[in-house]
C-alpha cells in the first residue's frame, strides 16, 4: 500500500555527464561511457533503496535525452537532416532529427542496461520508454505524411522492446507521453490506440506518465499562461480510465492540477506526484504526507502510488536526493497513521 515510486530520470553525476542541463554531452565514450553508467546507476539504486523507495529505476542515466536516446537506436531515421520544429505546440523551437523510410529496430535497445539494472536489485523494477505520440512530436517527419501512421510505426518498435524488457525482468513498464497534455484531441483519436499497439501482449503492469514538463524556464513561462486550475487532464482522463493502461500519472506537488480531476480514474492505479521538479527547495516528509493524504480524499491507497511529479533530470543531484528520501519518508509517515 502506497508504494513508492519515481515518474522519471534523475539527475546524472557531474563526473557523467554536464550537470543541470538536458540534452547534457557525455564525459566519456564507448565501453568508459558504459562502464560509468552503470556506476551511476547502482548509485541511484544504492540511494532509492536506502532512503526506501519501493518501485526503483535505474535513473534513466544510461540515455542522454528521454525520447532521442531512444531513437539514436532506430532505422529510418537522419539525424544530419535537422528540421526546426517548435515542439509541444511551439513551446519551445528545437532541432530534430527527421524521420526520411520506413521505421525499424535493428537490435534490442535498452536490453543491456536493464539486464544490468535488474541484477542490482531486489526491488520491484520499472522501466521508462518514450510514448508513440511523444516521439512524432520530438522529431520531423519526412516519410509517413500522417503523425497517426507515424506513431503506430513507432508503436510496433516500443512493443516488440517492451516484451523483450518485460522478459528480462522489468515490473512496471511506462509511456512517457508529455505531449498528451497538449494534444488533447489527437489523444482520443489516436494516441490511446497507439499506446494500446505499444503493451500489446505484456503481462507487467503498464503505466503512462503525462505532465506539464520539467521545472525549466520554458515550461515554467507557459505554466503561468494556464490559469488558476489547470484543467487540461479532464479532456483525457475519461478516455484512459477506459483504456488497457493500469497507471496514469498527475502531479499533485506545487502544482494547480484540481486533485478532483482523480475522480475521473477510478479504475486506475494512480501515481500521484509529491515531489515538484524545481530546485528551489526539497519537501519535508510532512509536506509530501499532506500530498498524499489530500490525495487519498479521491484515490484509495492501495491505488496510490506516491511519485516525483516528473523527470529531475536538470535539478541539482544533492536536490533532486533530497526530493527522493522526502517521497520515502512522507509515504512511510502515512503508512504507519493508516
Ligand atoms: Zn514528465
Amino acid at each position: 500500500m502506497l508504494d513508492t515510486t519515481l515518474a522519471g530520470s534523475l539527475p546524472k553525476p557531474d563526473w557523467l555527464a554536464e550537470p543541470e542541463k538536458l540534452w547534457a554531452p557525455w564525459r566519456f565514450e564507448g565501453e568508459e561511457l558504459v562502464k560509468a553508467q552503470e556506476r551511476a546507476a547502482v548509485e541511484w539504486i544504492q540511494h532509492q533503496e536506502d532512503a526506501g523507495i519501493d518501485i526503483v529505476t535505474n535513473g534513466e542515466v544510461f540515455r542522454a535525452h528521454f525520447v532521442h536516446g531512444f531513437l539514436e537506436h532506430i532505422s529510418g531515421i537522419d539525424w544530419n537532416k535537422k528540421t526546426a520544429m517548435g515542439i509541444r505546440d511551439n513551446r519551445y523551437t528545437v532541432q530534430v532529427p527527421t524521420v526520411t523510410g520506413p521505421v525499424s529496430r535493428p537490435n534490442p535497445v535498452h536490453l543491456d542496461e536493464v539486464r544490468f539494472t535488474r541484477a542490482q536489485t531486489g526491488h520491484k523494477l520499472k522501466f521508462t520508454l518514450p510514448g508513440p505520440m511523444t516521439i512524432c512530436d520530438t522529431i520531423a517527419d519526412d516519410h509517413y505524411g500522417r503523425r497517426a501512421d507515424m506513431a503506430m510505426a513507432f508503436a510496433d518498435i516500443l512493443n516488440a522492446e517492451a516484451r523483450e524488457l518485460e522478459a528480462a525482468g522489468v515490473d512496471v513498464i511506462q509511456f512517457d507521453e508529455p505531449a498528451f497534455n497538449v494534444f488533447m484531441k489527437d489523444v482520443k483519436d489516436w494516441g490511446i490506440d497507439a499506446l494500446h499497439r505499444a503493451r500489446e501482449g505484456l503481462t507487467c503492469k503498464t503505466a503512462v506518465h503525462i505532465c506539464y514538463g520539467y521545472g525549466i524556464d520554458e515550461n515554467l513561462r507557459w505554466k503561468d499562461t494556464l490559469g488558476s486550475e489547470w484543467r487540461q487532464y479532464e479532456e483525457i482522463f475519461p478516455a484512459l480510465n477506459a483504456s488497457r493502461i493500469d497507471q496514469v500519472s498527475l502531479e499533485c506537488a506545487d502544482s494547480r492540477v484540481p486533485l478532483s480531476l482523480m475522480g475521473l480514474l477510478k479504475d486506475k492505479d494512480l501515481m500521484v506526484g509529491s515531489v515538484a521538479v524545481t530546485a528551489d527547495k526539497v519537501e519535508t516528509p510532512e509536506e509530501v504526507a499532506a500530498t498524499i493524504r489530500a490525495a487519498m480524499t479521491y484515490v484509495a491507497p492501495e491505488r496510490l502510488y506516491p511519485c516525483s511529479n516528473c523527470g529531475m533530470v536538470p535539478i541539482p543531484y544533492d536536490v533532486a536526493l533530497g526530493k527522493v528520501k522526502s517521497l520515502a519518508a512522507g509515504a512511510a509517515l502515512v503508512r504507519d497513521s493508516l
